[in-house]
């Protein structure tokens, strides 16, 4: 097949307005962090999630790695997650000498099991950092519960749930606090970006001295403090204003760009009921107090299929798909800082079955119908 007919797994979408604002970021003369789109983009953040403070961030990366400074993370403190997740929800909190522990997930969402959080808490538990998977909702209302009952601050990775909610209260303001991605593989881009939403006010000020090096130079800013000084350990976690202005094209269209992501979800949806009825697969399961994003689209194969198989005989036929997460616990670096309580046969299995197809704004509803049923074919040889 022609290389230039395959149908891409990714294309970052533009709304148009993001050169635009770009160059009135540029003649505002303010090119730093915190100007006036920065100030936009988290009152956006702030009213559409009712998170207490919202901080743009460069990346998630940067917002989980502001969380464990905040919660003052220490050699030796253990904080439970999934393995089954991106790098950087366990690497922010190996930089400060913690040790993830990682749990097995459920089989229905893919997300942190809360059955078996409690089993893994220790005296050195610190935090819980419930993954997000897909932009649909873990099981917060019993996170919450099990952390309040042990002292434990609850942290959000959220990367892959803005827009998202769960029984009605957006993902990210929830927990203690929460991370944000608009990483051009999520649903709403800068490129590389992201926010911190501070959702217990008592970690508001100091988010603030840590995202600004450790200074107090977001009060100097505002006239509450008449110089600024290092006030504690920090690092540059802020994004300049031309990404920020960028952002504030794709945030003003962030519910269209959901409402189209549902559509194509939906029908991805619709059209592989019947290869699960066949056994060839298994489609995402998710639970009614959770209003999903549509972040992603995967099936899980039946494990009667070979899925590298499968996925270059669809490369062959000019379809782009991805798998993921090599789980932590058995990367080198997980083996090495992290501890899995016990043998996470469903991250493992999760893992080994699952498959991402395409799905972005922009997406014809010709080239999706190609996706379905050259799968379709794929799966049906192979199983
Ligand atoms: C994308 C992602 C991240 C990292 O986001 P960046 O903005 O690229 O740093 C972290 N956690 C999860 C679950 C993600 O999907």
């Amino acid at each position: 097949m022609n290389k230039d007919k395959t149908i891409q797994f990714n294309r970052p979408y533009m709304t148009g307005k993001e050169l635009h604002y770009i160059s009135e970021a540029n003649l505002s003369n303010k090119l730093a962090g915190d100007g006036i789109f920065t100030k936009r983009c988290h009152q956006w953040i702030e009213q559409q999630t009712g998170c207490a403070k919202a901080l743009l961030t460069h990346s998630c990366t940067a917002a989980l790695e502001m969380a464990a400074l905040l919660l003052d993370i220490q050699p030796g403190d253990e904080v439970i997650m999934p393995s089954y997740t991106f790098v950087s929800t366990a690497n922010a909190f190996v930089l400060r000498g913690g040790v993830p522990v990682f749990v097995d997930i459920r089989e229905d969402t893919l997300n942190l099991d809360e059955r078996l959080i409690e089993a893994a808490i220790t005296p050195r538990t610190k935090a819980i950092v419930p993954v997000h998977y897909a932009g649909v909702a873990c099981e917060m209302d019993t996170i919450l519960d099990i952390a309040r009952r042990h002292g434990l601050k609850v942290v959000e990775d959220a990367a892959q749930g803005v827009m998202s909610r769960y029984k009605g209260r957006s993902l990210g303001s929830i927990g203690d606090l929460g991370a944000y991605s608009f990483h051009e593989t999520k649903n709403v881009i800068s490129g590389e970006g992201g926010a911190l939403l501070v959702n217990d006010e008592e970690y508001a000020l100091r988010a603030e001295i840590i995202r600004e090096k450790g200074t107090d130079r977001s009060r100097f800013f505002r006239g509450e403090v008449d110089k600024y000084t290092w006030q504690e350990v920090g690092s540059s976690f802020l994004p300049g204003e031309i990404v920020a202005s960028f952002l504030w094209a794709q945030l003003e269209e962030a519910e269209r760009i959901t409402r189209e992501r549902l559509d194509i979800w939906g029908r991805y949806h619709d059209a592989f009921a019947s290869l699960e009825s066949d056994g060839l697969l298994r489609r995402p399961i998710v639970p009614a107090e959770c209003d999903h994003n549509a972040h992603m689209y995967y099936v899980l194969l039946s494990p009667s299929v070979d899925r590298q198989h499968a996925i270059t005989e669809l490369k062959q036929r000019g379809i782009a798909t991805v798998f993921h997460y090599v789980p932590l616990h058995s990367s080198p670096a997980g083996l090495r800082y992290c501890r899995a309580e016990g043998d996470l046969p469903v991250t493992c299995a999760a893992s080994e079955r699952l498959l991402r197809l395409p799905l972005w704004v922009g997406l014809a509803q010709d080239e999706q119908a190609q996706v379905v049923e050259t799968i379709a074919s794929v799966l049906a040889r192979a199983a």
